[in-house]
């Protein structure tokens, strides 16, 4: 008889049926040692009982399913790359297009930006003329309906263009920045579904 008891992993490989090196002894140990068969025999039985339940694999869409359970945080870093990678279109010749985009959108700005810089001047006289040109048709029109439904005292605060104006131009803008989200939101969604 060997000088020591089987240890569980020696027990183990001779309940997987091992047959590698050094499973001689163990078994020749298991043969001569009623304590070391008893714990043999008691996990040879769980093993058998495990063996004889049906076996079953987890559906290919088993991890999908769990996930879609699970809520990930990501960083916000994270997030915004991909957010990021999203507009990126996936075929090369809308990538090349989108960065024909980027760069004719970027060099106009720029170039906006330096005209406006060197020529701020002629730009601002341009701007104001316009802006005079329109409020006056507006205030005119504007005038007229308020003069037949108000009276004198109306016409003159919109000539003035106070208040009106001011509150004119906010809607305008307030307008004009809705559509650009509006128009951003359509490009984006445009490009994922390319995408997919
Ligand atoms: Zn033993």
């Amino acid at each position: 008889m060997n000088h020591r008891h089987l240890l569980p992993n020696e027990i183990d490989l001779l309940v997987d049926g091992d047959a590698g090196f050094g499973v001689g002894p163990l078994r020749a140990h298991l043969a001569e040692c009623d304590d070391c068969r008893a714990r043999y025999d008691e996990l040879r039985i769980v093993a058998d009982a495990l063996e004889s339940l049906p076996h079953h694999t987890p559906s290919l869409r088993f991890s999908d399913s769990v996930m879609a359970k699970v809520q990930v945080i990501e960083p916000w870093h994270v997030a915004l790359t991909e957010s990021a990678t999203r507009l990126v279109p996936a075929s090369t010749p809308m990538r090349v297009l989108a960065g024909v985009g980027a760069g004719v959108a970027a060099v106009t700005i720029s170039g906006s930006a330096a005209w406006l810089a060197f020529r701020g001047d002629l730009a601002g006289f341009v701007f104001n003329l316009f802006v005079d040109r329109t409020r006056d048709s507006i205030v005119a029109g504007a005038s007229e309906v308020a003069a037949s439904a108000l009276g004198a005292d109306a016409t003159a605060t919109l000539a003035s263009g106070g208040p009106a104006m001011a509150v004119l131009s906010a809607g305008v803008l307030a307008v004009t920045a809705v559509g650009a989200v509006f128009a951003f939101r359509r490009l984006a969604a445009t490009a994922r579904a390319t995408r997919e």
